[in-house]
């Protein structure tokens, strides 16, 4: 068994670090909200009182962070895990900040520290049965040693070098956007044409977005959307595809069009409900 830190104890980072925990790994947590560890520390980890404490003697270091600003904060802010690192350990990213702030991390760390992307696939269910997707970024020698790590969180796939994890979850995320203001769009034609909602939900379970509306038709019909995935969040992964598109020279219409729902969505202060509350803005703008 490994000797561990996991950095983040968010919606997602809480279930994936009891995943590791049992498994019998030994886990040092930190959060920046110091409450959220008490709950890991009861199934057996350790509380650090900083990203450095939480870091020094542990084989991996794994950060799920909300966005890029956080990843700098946890590596080089006061505290931070760069003052810790040593040779040899590896510092696993599983946190969604696309491939710049990736390979920004890589840049400003001593090259004797080995740092994998490993971004995932599924939300809180998927956290808590360790069934998430798992898309690794490394090497293949440090994909070797991360796999087993990796393991009782989900599947884990090599899908290229350092940064093609972070590549590959952004490309994911961007058809996550333009699937759900997809079937905003379409609730919104239904409703003009006059079909009735509960047919329209039907028609459209079958129709190509059949999976998206299967998952959020309860938040449909109660109007009530508690965030899995906060708006806030895909939100983020909707500007760092933009960036990567303008940066790769790609016009993607689809998912620009679907970051202007999103932007539209968390400026009527729905950030921080589920990501799939953009369906609201969406039907009920004229
Ligand atoms: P979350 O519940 O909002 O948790 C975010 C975590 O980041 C918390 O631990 C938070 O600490 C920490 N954080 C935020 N800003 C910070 C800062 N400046 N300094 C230090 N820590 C900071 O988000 P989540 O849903 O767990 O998502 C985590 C990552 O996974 C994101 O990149 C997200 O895009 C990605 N993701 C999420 C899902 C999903 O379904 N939720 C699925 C796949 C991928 P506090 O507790 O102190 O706020």
């Amino acid at each position: 068994m490994a000797k561990l830190a996991f950095l983040g104890l968010g919606m997602m980072g809480a279930p994936m670090a009891a995943r590791l925990l049992g498994a019998g790994h030994e886990v040092t947590v930190w959060n920046r909200t110091a409450g959220k560890c008490g709950p890991l520390a009861e199934q057996g980890a350790t509380a650090a009182s900083s990203p450095k404490a939480a870091a020094e003697g542990a084989e991996f270091v794994i950060t799920m962070l909300a966005d890029p600003e956080a990843l700098e904060a946890v590596v080089f802010g006061g505290g931070g895990l760069a003052a810790a690192l040593a040779p040899g350990q590896v510092l696993i990213d599983m946190s969604t900040v696309g491939v710049d702030a990736f390979q920004k991390l890589v840049e400003r760390l001593p090259e004797t520290v080995t740092v994998v992307d490993a971004p995932v696939r599924g939300s809180i269910p998927q956290a808590t049965s360790g069934q998430l997707v798992i898309f690794v970024g490394a090497n293949p020698p440090d994909f070797e040693r991360v796999q087993p790590i990796l393991a009782p969180m989900g599947t884990v796939h090599h899908v290229g070098g350092p940064g093609a994890g972070a590549a590959a979850k952004l490309v994911v995320n961007s058809t996550l956007g333009a699937t759900i203001t997809a079937f905003g769009e379409a609730l919104a034609l239904g409703d003009a044409l006059g079909i009735d909602r509960a047919a329209l939900l039907d028609v459209l379970a079958e129709s190509a977005i059949g999976a998206t509306v299967k998952a959020k038709r309860a938040s449909v019909e109660s109007g009530d959307y508690p965030a899995a995935f906060k708006l806030s969040l895909a939100l983020k992964d909707l500007r760092l595809v933009d960036d990567a598109a303008r940066q790769s020279g790609r016009e993607l219409r689809v998912a620009a069009a679907a970051r202007e729902w999103m932007e539209l969505a968390d400026q009527e202060g729905a950030g921080h409900l589920d990501f799939s509350a953009v369906i609201t803005t969406i039907t009920e703008r004229r």
